[in-house]
C-alpha cells in the first residue's frame, strides 16, 4: 500500500514539521564532510518553501545520549542549509530542544520561513518514542512529513510517536526509497539478481533468507564467502569467518536450492599474508587457499563470471562490497561489479552503506537507478520489515 506524500495534503499557511536524517559526518573542526543527506532532503523542503509551508525542520546527529551535548549541535547543519536553500534558516541551539523562544519563534514564522530544531536526541524521551514528547513536538506544528529513511527503522517519537498527533505523510526521500526499494523487490522485471558481500553473515542472514524468496539469481562474495565456504566443507586459510553462523550459512545453501535460485560463490579470490595493502598477495581458486593466507577479494574468474550475471539481469540488488574495497590492491572486484552495474541497462539499485560509499569512491553513483540513503532502513527493508516510520503514515 503507497503512503500519502507531501504533494496529497495541502500546506499553504501550514506550520509543517518534517524529521529528516542530517546524521552528517563531522571532522575534528565540526565541518561537514559529506552533505548527501542533507541534499538528498532538499526536494522536498523546497516544494514546502515554494508551497508557502512554515517549515519546522528536527533531526538527531551522532549519539549524545540523551544529554545536551554541543559537540553534537545541529548549527553547522543549519549554516549548510542555509548555503543550499540561500535563504535564513533560524536556527535555536535550546538545550532541550523546545522551550519558551523556539515555542515564540514559531509563532511568528511567516509563510516560506524555516526554522531548525536542536539535536533531538539531546532529549532522552526521543529514542523511547516517549509519548509527552511526540506530543511536545507535535504540539508545534498542524502537520508532520517524515523524510527520514535512515532512521524510518526506528520507532522514536520524532518518527512514529508524533504521527498520532498530527495529519502524517512521506516526504520526496522516503517516497523514493519505497519505490526503488519496494518496488524492486515486490514487482522485479526479470531476471532478479542480488549480490551480496561485507564481512558478516550474522547481519545479513534475514535478508539473504528474505531474498532467496524472490530472487532469480543470488551471488555471495566479500567476507562472509568464507562462512558459505566452511559450510562446503572448503579450508579457508586464515580468512574472515563467521563461526557461529557456518551452520546457517549450510541452511542457507540448501533453500536456495530448494527454491530453485541460483546461488554463486566466487570460484577464485585474491589471497593476502596480511591484512594491508602491501601484502604479498596472490590469485587461488577457493578449493587451493594456503593455509596462511586470507581471502581479501574475489578473483579474475568469478569476475567474469558475475559480469555476465549483471549482463542478463533486468533489476540488481547489491549490498555490501565484494572485497576489502578500502585497500586499492583488493578493490578491483568490488569496481568490476559496480562498473558493471553501471553499464547495465537493469533497474540497479545500492542498498545503501558500504556499497554505496565504494559506488561514491569509483566516482559511478549518477550511473545507478537508485542509492538508498539508510544502511540499516535498507537492510530492514530488504528482510521484508514494516518500517515503523513508514507504518506511522497515511495511507493513500
Ligand atoms: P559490512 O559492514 O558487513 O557490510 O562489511 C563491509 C566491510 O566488509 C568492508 O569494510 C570491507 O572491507 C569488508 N570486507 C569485504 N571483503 C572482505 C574480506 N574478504 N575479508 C575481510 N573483510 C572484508
Amino acid at each position: 500500500m503507497s503512503k500519502k506524500t507531501v504533494k496529497d495534503i495541502e500546506v499553504e499557511g501550514k506550520r509543517v514539521i518534517v524529521r529528516c536524517d542530517f546524521n552528517v559526518p563531522l571532522d575534528e573542526d565540526g565541518q561537514i564532510t559529506d552533505d548527501i543527506r542533507i541534499t538528498s532532503a532538499m526536494p522536498t523542503i523546497k516544494y514546502l518553501i515554494e508551497k508557502g509551508a512554515k517549515v519546522i525542520i528536527m533531526s538527531h546527529m551522532g549519539r549524545p545520549e540523551g544529554e545536551p551535548n554541543m559537540k553534537y549541535t545541529l548549527k553547522p547543519v543549519a549554516d549548510r542549509l542555509e548555503e543550499l536553500l540561500k535563504q535564513k534558516v533560524q536556527f535555536i541551539s535550546s538545550p532541550i530542544v523546545i522551550d519558551k523562544n523556539v515555542v515564540a519563534a514559531v509563532q511568528e514564522m511567516k509563510n516560506g520561513e524555516v526554522l531548525l530544531l536542536e539535536n533531538l536526541r539531546f532529549r532522552k524521551e526521543e529514542t523511547k518514542n516517549d509519548v509527552a514528547f511526540s506530543k511536545e513536538l507535535a504540539s508545534l506544528a498542524e502537520i508532520f512529513v517524515n523524510d527520514a529513511f535512515g532512521t524510518a527503522h526506528r520507532a522514536h517519537s520524532s518518527t512514529a510517536g508524533i504521527a498520532e498527533f498530527l495529519p502524517a505523510v512521506s516526504g520526496f526521500l522516503i517516497e523514493k526509497e519505497i519505490k526503488f526499494l519496494g518496488g524492486a523487490v515486490e514487482y522485479p522485471e526479470r531476471p532478479f539478481l542480488a549480490i551480496m558481500g561485507g564481512s558478516k553473515v550474522g547481519d545479513k542472514i534475514t535478508v539473504i533468507e528474505n531474498l532467496l524468496k524472490k530472487v532469480d539469481t543470488l551471488i555471495i562474495g566479500g567476507g562472509m564467502m568464507f562462512t558459505f565456504y566452511k559450510a562446503q566443507g572448503l579450508e579457508i586459510g586464515k580468512s574472515i569467518l563467521d563461526a557461529e553462523n557456518v551452520s546457517l550459512a549450510a541452511e542457507l545453501l540448501e533453500k536456495a536450492d530448494k527454491a530453485g535460485v541460483k546461488l554463486l560463490l566466487p570460484v577464485d579470490l585474491v589471497a593476502a599474508k596480511e591484512f594491508s595493502n602491501d601484502s604479498i598477495k596472490g590469485v587461488y581458486t577457493k578449493e587451493c587457499i594456503p593455509a596462511d593466507m586470507m581471502g581479501m577479494d574475489i578473483g579474475p574468474e568469478s569476475i567474469e563470471i558475475f559480469e555476465k550475471e549483471i549482463e542478463k539481469a533486468k533489476t540488481i540488488i547489491w549490498n555490501g562490497p565484494v572485497g576489502v574495497f578500502e585497500m586499492s590492491n583488493f578493490a578491483g572486484g568490488t569496481l568490476a561489479i559496480a562498473e558493471a552495474m553501471a553499464a547495465s541497462d537493469a533497474v540497479t539499485i545500492i542498498g545503501g552503506g558500504d556499497s554505496a560509499a565504494a559506488v561514491e569512491l569509483f566516482k559511478l553513483a549518477d550511473k545507478m537507478t537508485h542509492i538508498s540513503t539508510g544502511g540499516g532502513a535498507s537492510l530492514e527493508f530488504l528482510e521484508g520489515k514494516e518500517l515503523p516510520g513508514v507504518a506511522a503514515l497515511e495511507d493513500k
